[in-house]
């Protein structure tokens, strides 16, 4: 393998022999530790994209490495021809620490979206009484779920879409954060799932009205139509909760299920559960749905490995006793009081919305200048790495493990080089 010397020299490596599917920023990661991430010149940053929050729990945590090198000099993957010794705990541990009856491990978060529309699709024909291959899927504007051909089948981003049809069939979408128009949705006897993120991340970090997601839940019920919490990236954490769908609830390091926990008919997890080691994914449910899954209807030779199980327990142990959602709660008030007096400052800075540490600051720019991606290159300069998404905003996610000190350092960062614009 060619040693690399250079940034330069990496980017053009990529460049040649890579497929061009990223547009990545112009920055070669070669360590990183904690909040840290250090490039192939030695220059350090702050890591406020965490890898889309699969390292919530921080780069390279001295937890989650060891259990990774525990388990990979003894049992790695047997595939599921067989039974083996972590996957039974493992299972144990995730579906106490949510509250469900049942998991299906996958691997990638897509995957696992995969995972949910076959179960949902099979309940339908099976609990519901649909004819067969009518069952409909509702889904939301502006949604990401992943990039298989079904899942970007409902996208309605264009550059996901164009040209990888044909599509597959059975979704039907309607506007994000709009119980009415769902309630209009649901009165097709042929709906078995609404699908949706908790929050928009990819699509901006849009966050619902309050009861969004509890009046979605409820017309849910009423129409016999499993509820899907997609929280692969809103969920471990982030968002200041264990997941998203807690809401306000005010658990310590666990959810406890206060008063305004929604709890979904399948939950899908990935990214952060299992900390940036090693891809693992998991779709939740309870026993009447999980039920309608039998042998050789769905798998995954790696699926529920001794490795990747033994790195998610670690990794969800750290999020309990390192009590991140606690810290992404704190650290998100004081970040978007920050960002608020940018707002107030620089007629650049429109605004910012967010929950926890997943945020967004929205540029006063047209959608298709490059100011967004402009002001990350010079962030980049000044020692902070962002990313922008979908139009002009940038979404700012550092790892759950920030001190409010480096917050402060951060948002030091983030004013300097927002003057300059
Ligand atoms: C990242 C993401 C996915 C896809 O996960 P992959 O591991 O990239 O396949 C699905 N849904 C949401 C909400 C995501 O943020």
């Amino acid at each position: 393998m060619q040693s690399i010397q250079s940034s330069q020299e990496a980017i053009a490596l990529e460049n040649k022999y890579g497929a061009h599917n990223y547009h990545p920023l112009p920055v070669v990661l070669s360590k990183g530790e904690g909040v840290y991430l250090w490039d192939v010149e030695g220059k350090k940053y702050y890591d406020f994209l965490s890898a889309y929050s699969a390292v919530n729990q921080g780069h390279c945590h001295p937890r989650i490495k060891d259990a990774l090198i525990d388990q990979a000099g003894t049992l790695t993957l047997t595939s599921r021809a067989f039974y083996n010794d972590v996957l039974g705990p493992f299972e144990k541990y995730l579906t106490e620490y949510f509250g469900f009856d049942k998991v299906l491990p996958m691997n990638t978060g897509a995957e696992g979206v995969e995972t949910a529309i076959k179960i949902a699709r099979k309940w339908g024909y099976e609990k519901k009484g649909i004819p067969e291959n009518e069952a409909k899927i509702i889904v939301a504007e502006n949604n990401f779920h992943g990039r298989t051909t079904t899942i970007i089948s409902f996208s309605n981003d264009e550059n996901a879409r164009k040209n990888f049809g044909p599509y597959t069939g059975g979704f039907v979408k309607v506007p994000y954060d709009d119980v009415d128009a769902l309630e209009e949705a649901l009165k097709d006897p042929a709906v078995v799932a609404f699908l949706v993120e908790p929050i928009q991340g990819e699509a901006g970090v849009y966050v619902p009205s309050e009861d969004f997601i509890v009046k979605s839940k409820a017309a849910c019920e009423n129409a016999n139509v499993l509820f899907i919490a997609d929280e692969i990236q809103t969920g471990i954490a982030r968002t200041g909760s264990l997941l998203a769908v807690c809401g306000n609830c005010s658990c310590e390091g666990h959810c406890e299920r206060g008063s305004t926990y929604t709890k979904p008919d399948m939950l899908i997890l990935g990214k952060a559960i299992s900390g940036g080691f090693y891809p693992v994914s998991a779709v939740l449910a309870d026993d009447h749905i999980m039920e309608v899954i039998k042998p050789g209807q769905h798998g995954s030779t790696f699926g529920g490995n001794p490795l990747g199980t033994k790195v998610a327990m670690a990794a969800l142990e750290v999020v309990r006793d390192e009590k991140l959602a606690q810290n992404a709660r704190r650290l998100g008030e004081i970040f978007r009081e920050r960002m608020e007096k940018l707002v107030e400052k620089y007629p650049i800075v429109k605004l910012v919305r967010g929950k926890g540490l997943l945020n967004a600051v929205v540029i006063n720019d047209s959608e298709d200048s490059s100011t967004a991606w402009d002001i990350c290159v010079a962030l980049k300069e000044n020692g902070l790495l962002a990313k922008p998404t979908h139009g002009n905003i940038i979404r700012f996610a550092p790892p759950l493990v920030m001190t409010e000190d480096q917050l402060h350092e951060c948002c030091d960062i983030i004013e300097k080089t927002i003057k300059n614009f």
